[in-house]
């Protein structure tokens, strides 16, 4: 029996990086300027580093030109595609902080965040498939005094934005640059709330070029490394670990796709040879399942991550034997922390790898606590996983109480996740204390889908769970008690009120007409039976989940 405490702290022989994010991306186009930096599948373009650092000052001289100092808020809205990547290390390069916009939020989500963040100046896709952004911006955009201009990816307004970059010399530019501290925020990402609106988690230079770079150190990433990117751009994994993790190695970025497509995903690992693949369980699992995966050439694949929701051993397994994966690791983060706190190493034995979201990160400290007394519990004890270190964000963007509730006197980012660690420092996450669904690598809080639907006139009240699911990991249930009167909703009109207005994956895939809510004697609502309820119901097992 152990008496250690479940404490640990990340040993590095490599120092952290002490520089803004656009000295990062100049010295790698000053090692290896004609290397291939990014790779953009859908369109066939190509851009060596001195290309991407050539494009991305563009962007950064034609920001300065429309008036955008370092400070200002930028937003981006849009799927992945090559100029997502050019606006993030231009706004790097001139000091402005980046807002990440998920492309599959709609106008309730976007008024808010833009409205929130103070956005001056908003990159954004004109449409995508069935969503025509450029209708919602126009709906919007009046909405938010702050917002100055509009620029549309890839049109004409792009164009226009860009020639104006010639207004704004080189030097001035460098003399810009040269004014960054690394410990400037850089970035606001935001992320579902337990309060019913997103949060502007704050990130510095340091914050997440850190973190990409050692995600990217742990796989062995270097010049010969071609990462294949199916996840988004918006979130931290497509980014900080990709991106950032990339050209911090002088690797180079392959999008597959713009928003997330199996068999695209297989084509690019294929023809562009791609040695490291990343994905959420989901998409690994899809990735499997398209028709004629065995005909695919993977065997240049080496590594890669798999993170953002629990990872099945079984899906790891496959990964590692079919996909030729056989360095393939799992991380474990949130956003607020950059994202990645631990990850698995490449000479871990296999049940490590498998079994385990791996060891603290270099440079960061992890513990896990009592949730109730904040002490720290014995090794192979359950508890609250924190994370203290270079990693944990500056706060919520204009929110300092909604941070000082995560962020202790002591500089711990309390997760909500529920862990163990074992005697050799491996951890192993068991479920979460946050009221969190998580559908297909995505974050949802309930909150936020009950606040909407409480809009609707005939719900008198309403409650939202996560119910397993095998595909997505959890699918969303709504218990929906309906005013006197009312005719009965069914899943269908639900549906209908919620599409153009909350995120397609808030959705709920479930609906259950009840007269009362199980309650607790303190009458609180017991989301832990509604899910055993619906789960029963729907014949799926529940073992994971909030536990409160
Ligand atoms: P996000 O802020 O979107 O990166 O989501 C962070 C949350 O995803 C964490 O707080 C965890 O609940 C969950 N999560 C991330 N990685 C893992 C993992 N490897 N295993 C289990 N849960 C994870």
């Amino acid at each position: 029996m152990s008496h250690r405490l479940s404490y640990a702290s990340g040993e590095s022989a490599v120092g952290l990086l002490g520089q803004a994010i656009g000295a990062n991306l100049e010295e790698a186009a000053a090692a290896h300027p004609d290397h291939e930096a990014l790779v953009d599948c859908p369109t066939g373009r190509r851009y060596s580093y001195a290309d991407l650092l050539g494009w991305s000052q563009q962007v950064a001289r034609a920001l300065l030109a429309a008036g955008v100092g370092p400070g200002d808020r930028v937003g981006i809205w849009a799927p992945n595609c090559a100029e997502w990547v050019a606006v993030q290390f231009g706004t790097a390069l001139m000091g402005a902080v980046l807002v990440n916009v998920n492309p599959a939020y709609r106008t309730s989500e976007l008024a808010y965040v833009a409205g929130q963040s103070r956005m001056k100046v908003l990159f954004s896709a004109s449409a995508h498939r069935t969503s025509d952004y450029r209708a919602m911006v126009e709906e919007v955009a009046p909405t938010v005094v702050t917002l100055e201009q509009v620029v549309y990816l890839g049109e004409e307004e792009w164009e226009r934005f860009l020639s104006r970059a010639v207004e704004v010399a080189p030097e001035e530019l460098s003399r810009v640059s040269a004014g960054l501290s690394f410990d400037d925020p850089i970035n606001i990402q935001y992320t579902s709330g337990t309060t019913g609106f997103p949060k502007g988690a704050t990130l510095s230079h340091h914050n997440i070029l850190n973190n990409g770079f050692f995600v990217g150190e742990l796989l062995g990433y270097g010049p010969t490394d071609r990462v294949c990117l199916p996840v988004p751009f918006y979130h931290c994994f497509g980014m900080v670990m990709g991106n950032l993790g990339a050209v911090s190695h002088g690797s180079t970025i392959v999008i597959p796709a713009p928003v997330f497509d199996p068999a695209a995903t297989l084509r690019a690992v294929e023809i562009e040879r791609c040695t490291s693949l990343y994905g959420v369980p989901t998409m690994f699992i899809a990735e499997l399942a398209v028709d004629g995966f065995a005909g695919f050439d993977l065997t240049s694949l080496r590594t890669g991550l798999m993170a953002g929701s629990p990872c099945p051993v079984e899906v790891m397994k496959r990964v590692r034997d079919e996909m030729h994966m056989g360095e393939v690791g799992i991380a474990y983060g949130m956003t607020e922390t950059s994202p990645v706190s631990t990850q698995t190493r490449a000479d871990d034995d296999v049940e490590r790898r498998t079994a385990t979201v791996g060891r603290v990160m270099p440079h960061v400290e992890i513990k896990i606590v009592d949730p109730a007394t904040g002490r720290t519990v014995p090794v192979g004890e359950t508890g609250e996983i924190c994370t203290r270190g270079y990693s944990v964000m500056l706060g919520y963007w204009d929110e300092p109480e909604k941070t000082a509730e995560v962020i202790d006197g002591a500089g711990w980012m309390h997760t909500g996740d529920l862990a163990v660690m074992r005697d050799d420092g491996y951890v192993n996450i068991v479920g979460r204390i946050k009221d969190l669904i998580i559908r297909g690598g995505e974050n949802i809080y309930p909150r936020e889908v009950e606040e909407y639907l409480y809009t609707h006139p005939d719900v008198a009240d309403v409650s939202v769970i996560g119910v397993p699911d095998p595909r997505y990991g959890e699918e969303i249930a709504a218990w929906i008690k309906l005013r006197p009167g009312a005719e009965p909703l069914d899943v269908e009109a639900v549906r209908r009120f919620c599409t153009g207005r909350i995120a397609h994956q808030k959705i709920p895939r479930y609906v259950r007409l009840v007269d009362e809510f199980p309650m607790t004697v303190t009458g609180k609502i017991r989301k832990v039976e509604m899910r055993e309820v619906t789960s029963r119901e729907l014949g799926v097992d529940g073992a994971f989940g909030p536990t409160a």
